[in-house]
Formats: C-alpha cells, structure tokens, sequence
C-alpha cells in the first residue's frame, strides 16, 4: 500500500489551525525552531511511508497467529518496530529525563498522523505505550518510574492498556477484576480482560499492562477502581528481566479490520495472582487511566485523519487511471479519466474537506495539550486545559466518524474494484471502523461533550470556543473575497446554530436531561462542521495573507462551507427538535 505524507497540509495545519509559530515565539518550547520541527516531520514522513505503510497489507492477510500463548507479528514487522524503536519515535514527546526528546504534543500528533495513515495496526501498539508513559509520569511512585519508564519511552518494552471486560465496556465502573493486598506493597490480580490491544505479541521481550482492578473493600462503581502496573515478566533487583508474570494471553480474536494488531482476552492469577504494583492512589485508578485514555483519545481521532487521507490519495491516483465513459465535447471512441466526472470529483473533494477539517480540529485540541502543559501561568494552562477538555471528545468522535465516512468514499470511488480486496481501499475501509468503537465510542463521546464538558467553567470554554469561530467569520467576511463564494455566510449560519445549539443542551436539566443525551450525537456533529469549517477558513486566509497556494486553499474552505457546513442548520433542528421527539417514538421499535 502507498502513502506519501502531506508534509504541505500538514505544515500547513500546524501553522494556521494550531497556532504553533506562535506558540514558539512565546517559547513555550524552549529554543526549538520550526526548521527543526519541519526536519521532524520530513524524516518521520519517509519512514512512514518507506518503511511502515509497505507491511500494512501483510499485516491485514497474515494477521497474527496465536499458538501456546504465542502471538506472532506479520512477517517484516519486527524489522520494522526495530527501526521504530532505533528511530526513537517512541518517546517523541516524552520526558527528556526517561531517554525522551521532550517535542511538543503538536509534533508528536502530526507524526502520529502519519503512522496511523501508513499501518493503523502496526501504529496501535506504540500508541498505547505512548500513553501508558503519560500515566505512569504523571501518577507512578518514583521507583515505578526508574524501574519502567525508560525501556517504555525506548521502545524497548511496550504497553498495554487494560479496562474492558466481558460486562464492562462503556460502563468502566462494572469491572470485576480483584486486586488483593500481598502484604509487601504490591498487590496480587484475578480476573480476566478482553479485547486487549497488543496483550501478547514477539516484538519485544516484556510487555508492561496497565489494568484496571477493583480492592476487595473497593465502594462500587469507578469510585472503587485502582491502577496497577502488572508486567509479564517480573524485573531482578538489577533490572533485568525475572520470573513470568501470572498473566497469559488466552486467545487473539479474529475481527472485521486491523488484522496486525493482536486483539486479546488476558487471563490474570491462573495460580497465586498476578503481581501488580499500585498505580497512584488506591480507588482512585479511573483518574490515572483518564491521562492515559485522554491522550489516547486524541491519538485514535488521529487514525481518523490518517486513514482518511490514505483513502484519499489512493481515490485520486485511481481516478486519475481509470478510464469510463466521456466528458462533454469528446470523440464516441475517446474515453476520459472518471476525475472527469463531476459526481467523483465531489467525492474526492468531499473526501479532502472533511480530512482537512478533521485534521486542523485535531491538531488545535493537539496545541491546547501543550499550551495546558507549558503555558505561561497558571491561569493560561487553565484555560488552554479547559479547551483541550472541551475539543477531546469532538476531535476523538468527529475525526474517527469522518475516517470511515472518507475510506468509505474510496471504495466507492474505486468502483467494483474498490469492493475486490487488492486495490487496498477495502482494507482501509475495514480497518477505519474500529477507530469509532475503542476508547469510548463516538456516542459516549458525544455524552461526554454535553455532560462534562459544555459545563466546564461554568459554559466559559465553550463560550470562548465560539467567540473564536465568530471572529474567524468576520475576517472571511472581511476579505471581501469573491473566491470565497458562499463561505462567510454559511460558516455564519454554521456558528450561529452551534451557539443556540449549545445554549440549548446548556438549559436542558433535571427531567429534561435525557433529551440532551438524545441530541448529543447530532451536537458533536454540528459542532465538529461549525469548527471544521472555520479551521479550513482560517487556513485559506493565512494562505491568502502569505501568497502561500492561496487558490487551492480557499478552495477546499469554501467546498466545505458550501456543502458540509451547510449541514449545521438541519443538525440544529435535529437536536432542539428531533431529541425531545425522539424520546416519546419508542413506539415505533416495537414494529415488528
Ligand atoms: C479491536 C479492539 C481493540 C480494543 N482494544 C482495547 C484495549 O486495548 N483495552 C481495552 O480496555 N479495551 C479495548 N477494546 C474495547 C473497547 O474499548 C470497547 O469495545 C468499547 O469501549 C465499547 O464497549 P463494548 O464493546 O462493551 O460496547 P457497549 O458498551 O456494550 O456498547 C454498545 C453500544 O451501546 C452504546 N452505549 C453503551 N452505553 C451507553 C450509554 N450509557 N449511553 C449511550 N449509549 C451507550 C455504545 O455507544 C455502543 O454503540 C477494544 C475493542 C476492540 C474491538
């Protein structure tokens, strides 16, 4: 499978989506330069496209065989996780003090585009160690950190994340899996995980989990859930690796997509328990793996992005082959490319837009994690840690949902051999969906939205959110340029709907809190298309200010305006006036 990656749209996101220029002259980032940035991004493009993006179709035919408790990783693929790993790739944005380069979330973000765009299977697994460095930095004792976090941020070991059980998917809180106090601090695990990324697998010589487990004096629900950090194999005093671990891979699930990632259920305590060490505090797990699962939210709306673009230069090198019918004024006996077609050209352009505006969402949420991070006071982390709060679940459920709707585009625009498994976009397809379901689906997402975070500071992030989409209206509308079309207007229309929208989910409480859960999907929706819309706008003005591919640029803003922010209106109505109406047609499921 090819992929080159969109160094340009990607430069240019970072630049007028994420504000990062801006971000370096307050220096945030010490004395990093965007030159340096740009030779980031150059080299891990290469490697992604050289090395990773060739083994994604080996990993999607040969999957991952799993005999006596052994995984085995398509062929190539430890090569190629060796290379990773020597390329320090893994601890891109990690503590300089574990081994790693301390590079913005930003950066971190836009090679983790890349990644995903070349193998999302292959890029699973570091993903999850990424984030599991981010818990254990922020919430491990520090002899926890000195004995784990090096070899992770290396790559020398991976991680794993570990929640969900056969009764406990969305609800978290119904987990079952015990943790007893051994007595010398660490603790000993029963139970049993399922659907766990990267569990076992021969890419590296100890896995570190990271699972969730309840005290047998726990109160109920997440209030009653700890971290502990339980490695498959025990380390010597020395450091070196010790006795197996009472953890085992029991099986490796066959599934619709990301065929190279091992998807395992893992049996913790066949004999005396699993060995674990408490991660933060006691019954206070949840908040730990709330780290981990927030950068992770981030990173798997950056699969959206990436499996969306790899679509769409397949779907544009395609149509630009394919030969069908003719186009106005040719010969009976001439045929034209189908990019001919006005009908494939709205799905390629449907298919850039909503990448582009999924990517520029991301990659903001991306600069707010650094901005809480780093910023330059305390009341400056605050507000870029609401906004980060606030775009999560949008840049998680949006980006993920446009992913599938993008590589869904690809079949179609292939045609019948779209359908037919060696063109690729059948693969991307299928392994598009999953980004949908794991870490907290888009509908738990969409709740999260409306629940948590529209009321965070009391509205204030949100209230500040559209202000800022506002203000890019009025520049477009400012420009006063004829290129631009409909834009001003719709994306006007766009921010305003989201506004009342929000206003609206705002005022719903008590007896009337259901309704918002009915709308809240439609509201992430109209919310990721207002801001989508703006971010695209925002980067065509940046290209028309700078001379910088300005007619291309305006372009895209303006078919997304045009055909997708346009949406916003009739998503409005769908949530003030489809959500209460929803909740009195139950009587239509019981048709049989
Ligand atoms: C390939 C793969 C890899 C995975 N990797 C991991 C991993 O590494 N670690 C890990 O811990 N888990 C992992 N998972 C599990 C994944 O996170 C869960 O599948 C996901 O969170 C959904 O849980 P569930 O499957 O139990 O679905 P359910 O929770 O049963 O949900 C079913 C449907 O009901 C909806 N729903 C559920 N509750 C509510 C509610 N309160 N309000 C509204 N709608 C609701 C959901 O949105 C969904 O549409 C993986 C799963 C897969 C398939």
């Amino acid at each position: 499978m090819t992929y080159r990656a969109p160094l340009a749209d990607i430069g240019v996101a970072l630049k007028y989506a994420a504000a990062l220029p801006a971000a370096i002259d307050e220096g945030l980032f010490g004395d990093l330069t965007m030159d340096d940035v740009d030779a980031v991004l150059a080299e891990a493009g290469r490697f992604a496209g050289e090395v990773i993006a060739p083994l994604n179709r080996v990993g999607d035919t040969y999957g991952t065989p799993f005999a006596h408790g052994v995984v085995t990783t398509p062929p190539g693929w430890k090569e190629a996780y060796a290379g990773w790993r020597d390329g320090g790739w893994n601890g891109l944005a990690a503590p300089a003090e574990w081994g790693g380069q301390a590079l913005p979330q930003i950066v971190n973000a836009a090679c983790t585009e890349m990644w995903h765009a070349a193998s999302m299977a292959f890029a699973d697994g570091p993903m999850l160690t990424m984030g599991a460095i981010d818990a254990l930095q922020a919430h491990g004792s520090e002899a926890l950190k000195r004995s784990y976090l090096r070899k992770m941020v290396s790559g020398e070991w991976t991680a794993t994340m570990q929640l969900t059980e056969p009764q406990a998917g969305s609800d978290v809180g119904a987990l079952r899996t015990r943790a007893e106090r051994a007595g010398d601090g660490s603790y000993r695990l029963k139970g049993q995980k399922i659907f766990i990324t990267y569990g076992e697998h021969d890419l590296t010589d100890n896995i570190i989990h990271l699972v969730l487990a309840r005290l047998p004096d726990a109160p109920p629900g997440t209030r009653g859930i700890s971290l502990f950090l339980v490695p498959k194999f025990l380390l010597n005093a020395d450091g070196s690796l010790g006795a197996r671990n009472d953890v085992r891979a029991h099986s490796v699930e066959h599934k619709l997509g990301i065929h190279g990632s091992p998807t395992c259920t893992m049996i913790f305590g066949d004999q005396a328990g699993a060995v674990g060490y408490l991660v933060g505090e006691e019954n206070a797990g949840m908040a730990c793996m709330f780290t981990m699962m927030n950068r992770a939210r981030l990173a798997v709306g950056l699969q959206g992005v990436g499996v969306a673009e790899c679509a769409t230069q397949q779907a544009l090198g395609f149509a630009r082959e394919r030969r069908q019918g003719r186009s106005a004024g040719m010969k009976a006996v001439e045929s034209a490319p189908i990019i001919a077609h006005p009908d494939v050209r709205r799905m390629l352009l449907s298919m850039r837009a909503l990448t582009g505006a999924a990517r520029a969402i991301c990659y903001a949420t991306a600069i707010a994690l650094d901005r809480a991070e780093r910023g330059a006071d305390e009341t400056a982390r605050k507000t870029a840690h609401e906004r980060a709060s606030l775009l999560t679940p949008v840049a998680k459920a949006f980006s993920t949902d446009i992913g599938i709707e993008v590589a869904s585009l690809g079949v179609q625009v292939h045609g019948g051999m779209g359908y037919i498994e060696e063109t690729g976009a059948a693969q991307l397809y299928r392994d598009a969906r999953i980004a949908a379901i794991y870490e907290g689906t888009s509908g738990i997402q969409a709740i999260d939205l409306v629940t948590r975070k529209l009321p965070l500071a009391g509205g204030a992030a949100v209230g500040a959110h559209v202000k800022e989409l506002r203000g890019i209206v009025e520049a477009v509308e400012a420009s006063n340029d004829p290129a631009f079309g409909w834009t001003p207007v719709r994306l006007e229309d766009a921010v305003e709907s989201l506004a009342r929208a929000t206003e609206w989910m705002l005022g719903r409480r008590g007896n009337e809190a259901d309704a918002a859960l009915a709308g809240a999907s439609p509201y992430l929706r109209l919310f990721g298309l207002a801001t989508g819309g703006c971010l695209l706008a925002n980067e065509a003005l940046a290209a028309l200010r700078l001379g910088e591919e300005a007619a291309p640029r305006v372009a895209l803003a303006r078919f997304f305006a045009e055909n997708f922010s346009v949406q916003a209106g009739g998503l409005e109505r769908t949530i003030v006036e489809g959500a209460p109406g929803l909740l009195g047609a139950d009587a239509a499921l019981t048709l049989p």
